[in-house]
């Protein structure tokens, strides 16, 4: 079965996209936990940050972020990045995304 967020990047499967560019697409968590969750998803499958080397698209990655924060109105109140990774880092999608959370203050503890 492919990888749910290569179908999400390729548009075989549906979902609310907020954003996009070359290289990347922004959508909705399906299971926000915040006002504003956003996933940063690059078009080319990796695994996990370990496996990615190009220091390019992750500079990007986190430029793709930033754009979506202004789009959507939350740069200036402010928002939290986070990438999950492997098992105790809560990783559930093994497929390099970056979340991107606000709407209401995320000032509690970070896990
Ligand atoms: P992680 O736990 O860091 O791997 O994050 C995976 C995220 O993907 C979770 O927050 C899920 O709610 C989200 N997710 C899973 N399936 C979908 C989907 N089809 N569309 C949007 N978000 C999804
Ligand atoms: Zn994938």
């Amino acid at each position: 079965m492919e990888c749910i967020f290569c179908s999400i990047a390729s548009k075989k499967m549906k979902s609310t996209v907020v954003h996009e560019t070359e290289r990347f697409i922004v959508i909705s968590d399906i299971s926000p936990q915040a006002p504003n969750h956003l996933l940063v998803l690059p078009k080319e499958h990796f695994e996990t940050v370990l496996e990615c080397k190009d220091r390019d698209l992750l500079g990007e990655m986190l430029e793709v972020a930033a754009a979506a924060a202004k789009k959507i109105g939350v740069a200036e109140r402010g928002f939290r990045i986070i990438i999950n990774t492997n098992d105790e880092g809560g990783q559930t999608v093994f497929h390099l995304h970056l979340h991107l959370l606000a709407g209401r203050p995320l000032h509690g503890k970070m896990g």
